[in-house]
């Protein structure tokens, strides 16, 4: 029988253990490729104690400019876990009431999202800065990855832009949706592009509006979210070509063109507007097999959608924390990888897909379909919208059993 004696040297037979296998995986390197949402989130779910994380950005600084980001419950509950939520919710503004309305202001809806996190807007830059902070990680500026090649042991060479090549044990691409990494795993080619371009814009304003809202029109949408302090984010979409651009009309004047008579305050978000950012709106047909050897993708590398149910990098960072703690439990090896697919590829799929038809209702341009569009609207009742949508917002990747 085990006595008093034999339980502690049990336990220090365990700890013994414990330590060779965190040893172990310490020596173990991880190349992260891309430092954006997704490849920071990782680096900070993983610490360097676990492994011996690298990152790599091919830009010569790891900012990010960009606009607002709307960050949904089912995001927010990783930040929470990862010790970051009350920086960003210090930096960020909440949507109470969410209005969707016609480009006159007719109100064709109005919810008020209801969760244990709440529902909140940030710069992108904030967000950005928040995590690159909190990590404990090599950081790696202007090292463009190029090609990876897996050698026999396992490790993979990594080759860079006008730089020497290095060996990794594993590579995580978290490059975004032109990924070099996946090109390398899945090689699906171009993105495709879904027929809309999209402006954006931060603006601090002398008004508190107090709300989100998305407005409807023909082939015309136009979104704005509270960030802080009177500061708001906007977006307007447009069908038209890709990457077609606005010259010879100069950019405000085309978007007073298109939006200059739609409901306050869109004109004044417009007009008070600095730097204005234009995009063409892109995805990819979701794909498995996001794993050759032991390079993976997270992020838009893996998973890229369309924004229309502002899921892209709420997902990149649900998939970022998936990876982690599968490492973690199961080491780094074809179980882990195997393991964080299963779990996030259908419900990347799902909500890549429902985007995508979101996106095309947003964008009808039928005068009959834009009518019946509206009066779905007008007529389901708002918890009927909000348990549609729910069930991507109350997920919780930090309660699934890895
Ligand atoms: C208009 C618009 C609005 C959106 N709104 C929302 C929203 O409200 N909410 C939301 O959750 N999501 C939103 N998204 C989606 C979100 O922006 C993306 O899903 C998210 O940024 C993905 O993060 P990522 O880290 O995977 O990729 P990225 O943000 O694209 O980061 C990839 C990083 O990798 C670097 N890189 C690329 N290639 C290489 C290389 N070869 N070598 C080294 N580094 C490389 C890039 O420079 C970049 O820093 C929106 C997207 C768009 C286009």
């Amino acid at each position: 029988m085990f006595g008093v004696g034999s339980s502690l040297d049990l336990r220090y037979f365990v700890r013994t253990l414990k330590k060779i296998d965190t040893s172990m995986k310490k020596n173990k390197k991880i190349a992260v490729i891309g430092g954006g949402i997704a490849g920071l989130t990782f680096a900070r779910c993983l610490t360097r104690e676990e492994y011996d994380i690298h990152i790599f950005e091919k830009k010569e600084d790891f900012g990010e400019v960009g606009a607002a980001i709307s960050v949904f419950p089912n995001a927010l509950c990783v930040m929470d876990a990862i010790g970051l939520l009350p920086e960003i919710l210090e930096n960020s503004g909440q949507f109470q009431k969410v209005y969707l309305k016609t480009s006159k202001g007719a109100i064709l809806s109005k919810s008020e999202p209801q969760s244990d996190y709440p529902v909140i807007c940030i710069h992108r830059a904030d967000l950005h800065r928040i995590l690159l902070k909190n990590i404990d990680a090599e950081l790696h500026t202007g090292f463009g990855l190029k090609a990876l090649t897996h050698k026999e042991n396992g490790q993979v060479e990594l080759s860079f832009e006008q730089k020497e090549s290095m060996i990794f044990d594993a590579v995580v691409g978290a490059d975004g949706i032109h990924s070099v990494v996946r090109q390398h795993i899945i090689g699906d080619g171009q993105p495709l592009f879904r027929g809309y371009n999209i402006w954006r814009g931060v603006v601090k304003t002398d008004f508190d509006i107090g709300y989100g809202s998305e407005t409807y029109g023909n082939g015309q949408r136009v979104g704005i979210v509270p960030i802080k302090d009177g500061v708001y984010g906007w977006w307007a979409t447009c069908n038209e070509a890709f990457m077609q651009d606005d010259a010879p009309e100069d950019v405000k004047e085309k978007l007073f063109r298109l939006f200059g008579d739609w409901h306050h305050p869109i004109p004044e978000l417009i007009a008070n507007t600095e730097n204005i950012i234009k995009n063409s709106l892109i995805d990819r047909k979701p794909h498995k097999g996001w794993t050759v050897g032991t390079a993976t993708l997270i992020g838009d590398a893996a998973h890229p959608t369309t924004p229309n149910l502002g899921q892209g990098g709420c997902m990149a960072i649900e998939g970022a924390y998936i990876l982690a703690k599968a490492l973690q439990k199961y080491g780094l090896n074809s179980q882990a990888f195997a393991r964080y697919e299963e779990l996030q590829y259908p419900r990347s799929k799902e909500i890549t897909n429902e985007s995508l038809k979101l996106g095309r209702m947003g964008q009808l341009t039928n005068p009959f379909l834009i009518a019946l569009r509206n009066f779905v609207f007008k007529v389901m009742p708002s918890s009927v919208a909000m348990k549609m949508i729910d069930k991507y917002f109350s997920y919780r990747v930090t309660k699934l059993e890895i």
